[in-house]
């Protein structure tokens, strides 16, 4: 037997027993006649004693040991005169009596700390030493614990967990395909699945009429800190359901999830906001509900007053941050820079302070009287001490402009706070986007996702304007799941393709499968797929998801451990019967 505990578990009630640990030299402090070992592993950290009055061949030993030393430790368990009652094993330690070295380790190339001395890149080429330190572990450990919890609550609600293919054809989702080439069909291509959602469908054909999976997904995108170009989602369908059902269902998974894992209770039901509503007044379709700051559109009382900025604009609107109005010229000015950025795009900030002594201040003061302002000031309901923030210009830039804005004031006051949750549902998005560059209509979701049925009859009149049974699941300003209620009748998803400027030729080419099935009687279903890596991530506290996943990607991509994409041989282009042209 290599060990009888682990490093994390031993406490007083172990006095005076006889133990073998097993684990990892943390570090090693020679303090003249004794020598400390912390010995780490899954579990936590114990110490372990040498004398050198009582056994100085051993303690010499352990003089020698290195950091990240396997080691195995036999002693007994007694209490410590100096404790440390920031860990669980900080009230005992070992009194050693024999101990092995099982392999001996490099000196590591940085400090497995919490405070590790060791830059990104260097620590993702040695991943498996980041993974030792403890914070970075237990985000995999939460990950885990998460998708226990997952399954749990999904087999509790009578759902199936069946495994999809990875080398599949092109799926919907409209990101860039990773593809695999066949040796056996030389010029052909496998894609990986950017979701499994054709399948997910063919299931609900197949009669599994709940289905789940944590799978991995696959889209050749621009990285950012919340995307990898191979991520996880709980993907989910579901037959004879409306959206209701849907809703109602995986409400039931995140606050089961917030339950066990957050320690967290939503007793209401999460609100149901329609997107053209999230964009009036957040200006986005995943808005942070942590705080109000909700936009006023002032386009119509503004206006008239040869104040040219404001006569010219297609839309106006402000946001008041309560009791801001004693912000500083600077303040103003770090706020005016930040809504300049070209990323961000207004063109300027005009502001109106509220003070406390209920004089109205602001920046275009020279056009409007002070009657004026405080109309403005009333219609947005601000109170003395509050400052008002509009933007102007084009309407979907400046709601962009102004969503930005306003999270940039929720950080700046404090309000989006990592251990304060509320989720929301996005609901009735448009079915299509129309895209000026190749003057024609995208579907915003997938080509699968229903219309409402209301707007139905719009689809061919005027299909910008069709609503489609979509739904979105927003936590804190993160899209953290999306899905739909699918098309099952031949006659409508002939016409979405219609719409979509497919001909009968290329739907099926693309998805004759899927069509195909659909004539063996296809039962009315919907689903929605989370992204696993996000929610653990918020669940964890953090913005980037690249610390839940254990064997991450960097932002260009490349999994510097394994140091690929890499080139592949000879040998094995010439089998796949494939020449590569690298442009210059
Ligand atoms: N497959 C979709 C996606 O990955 C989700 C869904 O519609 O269920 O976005």
């Amino acid at each position: 037997m290599y060990r009888t505990n682990t490093c994390g578990e031993l406490n007083m009630s172990f006095i005076g027993k006889d133990i073998i640990l097993c684990g990892w030299v943390q570090k090693s402090r020679d303090l003249g006649g004794m020598t400390f070992v912390d010995l780490r592993d899954r579990y936590g950290i114990t110490q372990l004693v040498f004398n050198m009055d009582t056994n100085p061949e051993l303690c010499e030993k352990a003089r020698k040991l290195g950091r990240e030393f396997v080691v195995q430790a036999k002693g007994k368990v007694r209490e410590r005169s100096n404790k440390n009652l920031k860990i669980a094993t900080g009230e005992i330690e070992i009194d050693v009596f024999e101990f092995n070295i099982l392999n001996r380790s490099e000196i590591p190339p940085f400090t497995i700390e919490e405070e590790t001395d060791g830059g990104e890149e260097l620590r993702m080429k040695y991943r498996y030493l980041d993974l030792r330190r403890a914070t970075v572990k237990n985000n995999i450990i939460l990950r885990h614990r998460v998708a226990q919890e997952v399954r749990k609550y999904m087999d509790s609600v009578g759902f199936i967990e069946v495994e999809t293919p990875v080398l599949i054809k092109s799926t919907p989702e409209g990101a860039r395909d990773f593809v695999v080439p066949s040796r056996m069909q030389p010029g052909t291509f496998y894609a990986l699945p950017q979701s499994p959602q054709t399948l997910k469908q063919l299931l609900m054909v197949a009669g599994f009429d709940k289905y789940f999976q944590i799978v991995k997904c696959f889209r050749d995108e621009d990285l950012r800190a919340d995307r990898q170009p191979e991520f996880s989602q709980i993907d989910c369908e579901m037959s004879f359901v409306e959206r209701n059902d849907i809703l109602e269902t995986f409400e039931g998974l995140a606050k089961y999830l917030f339950r066990q894992v957050k320690g967290i209770e939503f007793n209401e039901p999460f609100l149901r906001l329609p997107y053209h509503e999230a964009m009036e007044f957040y200006g986005s379709d995943k808005p942070d509900l942590r705080f109000g700051m909700k936009f006023c559109e002032l386009t119509p009382i503004v206006k008239g007053h040869d104040f040219a900025v404001f006569d010219s604009s297609e839309y106006i609107g402000g946001i008041c941050a309560e009791g801001c109005s004693e912000y500083t010229r600077k303040q103003l000015d770090e706020l005016t820079e930040f809504v300049r950025k070209p990323q961000i795009g207004a063109k300027g900030l005009i502001y109106l302070r509220y003070n406390t002594d209920g004089i109205l201040k602001s920046s275009v003061d020279k056009f409007y009287s002070a009657d004026e302002l405080k109309r403005w000031a009333d219609f947005m309901n601000a109170k003395p001490g509050d400052l008002i923030m509009i933007l102007a210009g084009d309407k979907k830039r400046t709601l962009t402009a102004l969503s930005e804005l306003r999270l940039e004031m929720g950080n700046r006051m404090g309000l989006r706070k990592k251990e304060t949750f509320v989720p929301l549902w996005v609901v009735d998005f448009p079915l299509l986007e129309w895209d000026e560059e190749t003057k024609r209509f995208y579907a915003m979701h997938h080509p699968f996702t229903s219309p409402i049925p209301q707007d139905l009859a719009l689809m061919e009149t005027d299909p910008g304007k069709v609503r489609a049974d979509a739904y979105d699941l927003v936590i804190n300003g993160v899209e953290i799941g999306g899905g739909s209620i699918r098309i099952h009748d031949a006659a409508i998803q002939q016409l979405m393709f219609k719409v979509l400027g497919f001909t009968n030729e290329e739907a099926n080419e693309q998805f004759g499968f899927l069509l195909n099935a659909f004539k063996f009687g296809a039962p009315p279903h919907g689903g929605v797929a989370f992204g696993f890596d996000r929610w653990v991530a918020m669940f964890g506290g953090q913005d980037s998801i690249r610390d839940f996943i254990a064997f991450p990607k960097n932002n260009s991509g490349r999994d510097v451990m394994l140091d690929t994409p890499s080139q592949i041989s000879g040998k094995q282009l010439d089998e796949l019967q494939l020449i590569i042209n690298v442009k210059k």
